[in-house]
């Protein structure tokens, strides 16, 4: 790694002229003993299992916090636990389907291209003009993708994109079963619509309806 190589050039050298030896940083005397290697393997595993843990509690609160109906927090929820029925999930569990996105038959169609990187989204994507810098790629787990999102957006905008992510997958299914044949293009005034509608009834004393037009959703 270039950037242990330049910590390494970085070191000073001894002036005393002594021969170069091996030191084991975690032990005071410089000596490997295998009890020291397990203290340091146990404690770089409760490091980053803790932190780690930490980011997904601090994403599930949120999740379960946002004001959104309940069936578009259990979507979300489903999709993070890659629960959700897209093609790839369902070849994963055995089922002989075609993997490939229903909609586009042009890449596999996982979850988290199916709720947000399906070429046939790219209308839904350039009407979200708040997410056009998000360093979010389809190869990335949802759960990934949306903890990005929430790094980067107010609870409002979490809000409106999840509604959109439920929208997309009902039109997505509605498109399969040939029971609807909702167009990309009004997905986002739909869901901006129907969140406004919801907070209206439910959160009446909470005044930020449309908030998420204010941070820059057009
Ligand atoms: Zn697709």
């Amino acid at each position: 790694m270039k950037e242990d190589a330049d910590l390494i050039l970085s070191l000073p050298c001894s002036s005393s002229n002594v021969a170069d030896s091996f030191m084991w940083h975690s032990d005071k005397l410089g000596t490997f003993s295998v009890k020291s290697a397990y203290h340091l393997g146990c404690n770089l595993a409760s490091n980053s299992s803790s932190s780690g843990l930490n980011l997904l509690n601090s994403w599930w609160k949120f999740l379960w916090r946002l004001k959104v109906p309940f069936k578009v927090k259990l979507l979300v929820w489903r999709a993070c636990h890659n629960w959700i029925a897209s093609n790839v999930n369902l070849a994963m569990c055995g089922m002989k389907v075609n993997c490939f996105c229903p909609l586009c038959s042009t890449k596999l169609e996982s979850i988290s291209h199916a709720l947000w990187f399906c070429p046939t989204l790219k209308k839904v994507r350039t009407m979200c003009s708040f997410f056009r810098n998000f360093k979010v790629t389809e190869g990335m787990r949802f759960m990934e993708f949306m903890i990005i999102c929430m790094n980067q957006l107010f609870p409002a905008g979490m809000e409106f994109l999840c509604m959109i992510m439920w929208r997309i997958w009902y039109r997505r299914n509605g498109l399969v079963h040939a029971s609807n044949s909702i167009h990309a293009v009004d997905i986002v005034p739909w869901a901006d619509s129907y969140l406004e509608d919801f907070k209206r009834e439910n959160f009446p004393l909470v005044i930020d309806y449309g908030a998420h037009r204010l941070r820059g959703i057009s």
